[in-house]
């Protein structure tokens, strides 16, 4: 054999021989998918082909602050206050009658609450919020639920804190939910009106991470006879010049990008695209939309606009022969499971720090793990013990029972027909349960405030105000919650999907009722 084909063949076998994944690159599964019956694999653009920079986040931040400032008569002291990129996380919820951010776990309850960078107290959070479960339809919470609104989340805390600083004189009603509506309408504006966008495409390396693992994700599945396509909400020009940056020139086969795509959709208008009958629109050259119905796709053209249900006839195939892929949990993930069958897959980056995050600190998460043992325990230790001595306490007010130096003098009553049963017995036993008792409190103390301690300790390791992005404690956040019920599939990046099969069967882990878990481990501690 030549030397030419031994390398091409060693070259294959690499290919295709299973990688030993790291768990931070590893694909999660919700639902069981047989990639086999896949054959559109669809990829949102922002935040899931193209990720982010800190520096977009500064920039989107400076922009919107500018125009506060300019247009809205904001105090110019905003633009010197130093953007936190740290501060919020994805699952946030803004109270925008309170002026509060916070963190809910699945049942809605908020676990966290702060104003400006003020942690509410637990009775400051509780009178507010106990006794209402937060409701996302409601015009008063805004879900923070994009990886572009991270900062806009800082941004509205930096000003609740100025605007607290003027003190009571010159409050207005509805202050806060103006502040909200102020700046959620200016970063819509600097997004609408390409100023954001023109920016970032003048210096785009800045701006978007290049991934050079991305080129072989999408042969990988292109060769296993998948078709790709390209599904996003930016429009045209933009789309263009992201995608230019991230495919081409790096493969001497495909030097331009939409070599890669059998269909490429813009300005799409997720989630609207999944229900309407917007028609497509191919756009020109100059990213201009031409005249002529769109009746099918050809390859390496641009569409605009455009519903689900003209894609899947054009295509003649979808329904959950389809994967989408993308970041965006409303416009991308929910939408499309409501309305579509489509199977999803989401990207969170978020995921790869946590899990990092995760392993690091293996050691206190098992000890917390042994800890909620122990509480359970004891919990059901104290009530058994409780009981007891409500039984005991009873039984010393029985008139039958008698004292012990009378025992020998009293004729026996019916009660006493039970043994040892005089008042000074009785009185023993009452002050054994009640020792007893004390020192599992006591111990039940010292491991509730151990388990808080590592809660705290842990909960720093991650955001230093919210924690986790996905859960709360022992809840899952809302944000986890989300990704469960919605997410087929989830990843912290697209070139993962390079390293499992393109027939691989995406297999759920097996859910489990309460009632299923195995019995509690022997006591520990
Ligand atoms: P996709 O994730 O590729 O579908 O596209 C997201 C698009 O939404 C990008 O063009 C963003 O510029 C745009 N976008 C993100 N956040 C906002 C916003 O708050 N207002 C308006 N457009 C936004
Ligand atoms: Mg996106």
């Amino acid at each position: 054999m030549s030397a030419l084909n031994t390398d091409k063949i060693s070259a294959l076998l690499d290919e295709f021989s299973p990688e030993e994944v790291p768990i931070e690159r590893r694909i999660f599964v919700n639902r069981n998918l047989r990639m086999n019956s896949i054959e559109f694999f669809g990829f949102d653009m922002d935040y899931t082909l193209a990720e982010y920079t800190t520096a977009f986040e500064v920039l989107q931040v400076q922009m919107t602050v500018e125009r506060l400032v300019k247009n809205l008569g904001y105090p110019k002291a905003l633009a010197d206050l130093p953007y936190d990129p740290e501060f919020a996380i994805r699952g946030l919820i803004i109270d925008k009658r309170h002026g509060n951010i916070l963190k809910a776990d699945s049942h809605r309850h908020i676990v966290k609450a702060l104003h400006g960078d003020a942690e509410l107290q637990k009775d400051e959070r509780r009178a507010l919020y106990r006794h209402e479960r937060v409701r996302m339809k409601s015009d008063r919470y805004a879900l923070v639920d994009t990886l572009f609104a991270v900062p806009e989340t800082w941004l509205f805390s930096k000003l609740v804190e100025m605007e607290d600083a003027k003190g009571q004189k010159r409050v207005r009603a509805d202050r806060y939910g103006t502040i909200f509506e102020d700046v959620r309408k200016t970063i819509d504006t600097i997004h609408a009106d390409e100023s954001l966008k023109s920016i970032v495409m003048a210096d785009i390396g800045t701006y978007i991470h290049r991934d050079p693992e991305l080129p072989r994700t999408l042969v990988r599945l292109r060769n296993a006879g998948k078709r790709l396509f390209l599904l996003t909400n930016s429009l045209g020009n933009y789309t263009q010049a992201v995608m230019s940056h991230l495919l081409d020139g790096l493969r001497t086969d495909r030097p331009d990008w939409r070599q890669y795509f059998d269909i490429i959709g813009v300005g799409s208008r997720k989630p609207a695209f999944f229900e309407t009958t917007e028609p497509f629109k191919r756009l020109d050259d100059r990213f201009q939309p031409t005249a002529a119905k769109v009746r099918s796709f050809e390859h390496g053209a641009m569409y605009h606009a455009g519903n689900r249900a003209d894609f899947e006839r054009f295509l003649g195939d979808g329904g959950d022969h389809v994967l989408y892929v993308g970041d965006n949990m409303y416009g991308d993930i929910m939408r499309s499971k409501a309305l579509t069958s489509w199977r999803t897959a989401m990207i969170v980056p978020e995921l790869e720090t946590e899990l990092l995050r995760i392993s690091a600190l293996r050691e206190t998460l098992v000890r917390r793990e042994e800890l909620d043992t122990l509480r359970r325990q004891l919990d059901s230790e104290i009530h058994h013990q409780e009981h007891m001595l409500s039984g005991l306490r009873g039984l010393a007010r029985e008139p039958t029972v008698v004292n012990s130096d009378d025992v020998d003098v009293q004729p026996p009553s019916p009660v006493d027909a039970r043994p040892g049963l005089d008042r000074t017995s009785v009185k023993q036993a009452i002050a054994q349960a009640q020792k007893q008792l004390k020192s599992r409190e006591k111990q039940l103390q010292s491991t509730l405030q151990r388990i808080h301690e590592i809660n705290t300790e842990v909960a720093r390791a991650f955001n230093p105000r919210f924690g986790m992005v996905f859960k709360c404690h022992d809840e899952h956040s809302i944000f986890g919650e989300q990704l469960e019920d919605y997410a087929c599939l989830y990843t912290s990046r697209v070139v993962n999907f390079s390293k499992v099969s393109p027939f691989q069967y995406f297999r759920a882990p097996h859910d489990f009722l309460p009632h299923e878990v195995p019995p509690l481990p022997r006591r520990i501690g």
